[in-house]
């Protein structure tokens, strides 16, 4: 069954270029080979991750990326069956959440200390698709 699952993480370490760059290396190449599809969004802080494929393929991926210590405080904010992709271009596309425009922000509830623990999986998704045009496979500036 196609799904979708969404989390939050808490950043460990800094959330430098280089750091994102091996994880979205990883994520493309896993990501790719088991039609996972999806998004990451960071900042300093926090990670909120989309990931849609079929249920059996998410768990060992959430299961996967579990233990990684560039992150921790995994929390799982929804995971739902889905018709379709809303990220089937991207094997993992990321973004900044500062990219984030600060009207759609405030239209969602959001204030500027960004904290994912107070949103809903519904927010994170549509924080991510407001994003959806800025998604990249590699990060160029320190983050
Ligand atoms: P490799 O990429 O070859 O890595 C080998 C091992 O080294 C792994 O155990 C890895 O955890 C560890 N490792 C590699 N680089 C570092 C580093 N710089 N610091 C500490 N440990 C390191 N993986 C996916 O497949 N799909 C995803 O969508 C995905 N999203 C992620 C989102 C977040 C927020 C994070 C933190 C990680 C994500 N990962 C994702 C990476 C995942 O946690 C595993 O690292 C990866 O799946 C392992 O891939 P691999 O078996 O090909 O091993």
């Amino acid at each position: 069954m196609l799904s979708r699952l969404i989390y939050h993480s808490r950043v460990v370490g800094l959330c430098s270029a280089d750091m994102l760059n091996d994880i979205l290396a990883s994520s493309e190449r896993n990501n790719a080979r088991d039609e996972v599809t999806g998004a990451l969004l960071f900042n300093p802080e926090w990670f909120v991750q989309i990931l849609e494929g079929r249920r059996e393929i998410l768990s060992k991926t959430l299961f996967r990326l579990f233990p990684d210590p560039r992150h921790a405080e995994v929390a799982i904010a929804d995971v739902r069956p889905i018709e379709e992709r809303m990220f089937s271009n991207w094997w993992m596309g990321a973004a900044a959440i500062e990219g984030l425009d600060a009207r759609f922000l405030s239209a969602q509830g959001i204030d500027e200390q960004f904290d994912p623990r107070r949103l809903n999986g519904e927010a994170m998704l549509m924080m991510a698709l407001a994003v959806s045009d800025t998604l990249t496979s590699r990060i160029d500036d320190e983050a």
